[in-house]
C-alpha cells in the first residue's frame, strides 16, 4: 500500500509517499481501508520534532480517518467487514491507504456523513466536546466565546455548543470564516483581527461577561480573555504557540479558572463517552463536520503548510 513516511524531523518536505507492506490486523484489531484522512496542526508539531510525545522514526503520521472495514482480527464483535467507520487513533498511522486500529478506536459512520466528513471527526470534535463538557462543564444557557471558531475544533465546538443550548459567540479572522461560523450555529460572530472585538463580546452579554472561553491561541489572547469572563468563568486552553503574560488578579476578582487540556490525557472511559456523544450528534444531524479543502495523499506536505496558515475554513482532508 501507499503511505506517507517520515524518516527524520523537519519541514513539510520530510513527508514522503512510499510503498510499504499492507498491515494485518491481529486479535482485537480492525483493518480499515481509508477513504479520507483528517489533517490536524498537532501532526505538524510532531513532524518538526517539537512535541513532548514523539513516535519512533520512521513513522506514518495521523490519527483521524474514515473508510470501510477491510478485515477484523479474532475477538472483534462490534463491527464487520464492509462497515462504514471513522477512526479515533490508529496503531499504524492514518496517512495511508490502510490502517490497523484497536477495536475501541473504530466508530460507526452514519450513512448521511461522507468519508471526508468522517475524517474530520476525531481530534476536532472530540477536543471540542471534552473542552466544553469534561473540562469547562458548560451548561445550557451559559455564554461561550469560541476564540477561533472557523477551524476544525472551532466549527465542531460551535455546532456542539449550539445544540446543547449555549449562547455562542464565535471569532474568525476572515470574512469567509465569519460567514461559515454563523452558518454553523453561532448566535454572534466577531473578527479577532479588530482592536475592540472583546469589548463587543462583553456588550453581547450585557456587561456580565462570558461563562466559558474555548481558546485556540492562548499565547495571544489569554491575558485579555480573563478580563471578559463572568464570575465563575472558565477558560479552556486548547491551543497555544508561545508564552503570554496574565494578571492573576483578573482570575481572583471573578473566581475564574484557567483549565488546560490535551485530548491525549482523556481516559479510555472518557473517550468512550465522548465518541458515544459524537456518534449520536452525527446520527441526529447536530454534528455536521465541514471540509474546506481536499488534497491527494501525495500532497501531504502542502496540507501541512496550509493547516498552519491563517484563513481557516473547516477541515483539510487528504484522499488516498
Ligand atoms: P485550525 O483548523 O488551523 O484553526 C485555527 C483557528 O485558530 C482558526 O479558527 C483561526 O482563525 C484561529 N485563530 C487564528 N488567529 C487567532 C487569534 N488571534 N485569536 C483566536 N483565534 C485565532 O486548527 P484546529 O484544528 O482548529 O486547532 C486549533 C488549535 O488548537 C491549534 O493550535 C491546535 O494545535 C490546537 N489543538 C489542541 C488540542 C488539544 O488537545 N489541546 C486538540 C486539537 C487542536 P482564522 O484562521 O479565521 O484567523
Amino acid at each position: 500500500m501507499k503511505a506517507i513516511r517520515v524518516h527524520q524531523p523537519g519541514g513539510p518536505e520530510v513527508l514522503k509517499v512510499e510503498d510499504v507492506p499492507d498491515p494485518k490486523p491481529r486479535d482485537g484489531e480492525v483493518l480499515v481501508r481509508i477513504h479520507a484522512v483528517g489533517v490536524n496542526p498537532v501532526e505538524t508539531y510532531v513532524r518538526s520534532g517539537k512535541y513532548p510525545i514523539m513516535p519512533q522514526f520512521p513513522y506514518t503520521p495521523g490519527s483521524d480517518a474514515a473508510g470501510l472495514v477491510e478485515a477484523i482480527g479474532a475477538g472483534v464483535s462490534s463491527m464487520g467487514v464492509g462497515d462504514r467507520v471513522y477512526v479515533g487513533g490508529t496503531k499504524t498511522g492514518a496517512y495511508a491507504e490502510l490502517a490497523v486500529c484497536a477495536e475501541s478506536q473504530v466508530h460507526p459512520l452514519p450513512p448521511q456523513i461522507s468519508f471526508e466528513q468522517g475524517a474530520a471527526v476525531n481530534i476536532p470534535c472530540a477536543t471540542a466536546y471534552r473542552a466544553l463538557f469534561q473540562r469547562a462543564r458548560a451548561l445550557p444557557g451559559e455564554f461561550v466565546l469560541i476564540h477561533g471558531a472557523s477551524g476544525g475544533v472551532g466549527i465542531a465546538a460551535t455546532q456542539i455548543a449550539r445544540a446543547a443550548g449555549l449562547s455562542v459567540i464565535g471569532t474568525a479572522g476572515s470574512e469567509k470564516g465569519r460567514k461559515l461560523v454563523l452558518e454553523q450555529g453561532a448566535h454572534e460572530v466577531l473578527d479577532h483581527g479588530t482592536p475592540d472585538y472583546l469589548e463587543r463580546a462583553l456588550a453581547i452579554t450585557k456587561g456580565r461577561g462570558v461563562d466559558v472561553i474555548l481558546e485556540m491561541l492562548a499565547n495571544v489572547n489569554l491575558g485579555k480573555d480573563l478580563t471578559v469572563l463572568a464570575r465563575g468563568g472558565r477558560v479552556v486552553v486548547i491551543g497555544s504557540r508561545g508564552t503570554v503574560e496574565i494578571n492573576p488578579r483578573d482570575t481572583m476578582s471573578r473566581d475564574a479558572a484557567i483549565l488546560g487540556m490535551v485530548l491525549f490525557n482523556a481516559s479510555p472511559q472518557e473517550l468512550s463517552s465522548i465518541h458515544a456523544a459524537l456518534v449520536a450528534g452525527l446520527q441526529n444531524g447536530t454534528l455536521r463536520p465541514v471540509v474546506g479543502q481536499r488534497l491527494p495523499l501525495s500532497d501531504a506536505a502542502r496540507a501541512h503548510t496550509a493547516v498552519m496558515e491563517p484563513g481557516a475554513f473547516g477541515k483539510i482532508v487528504l484522499i488516498p
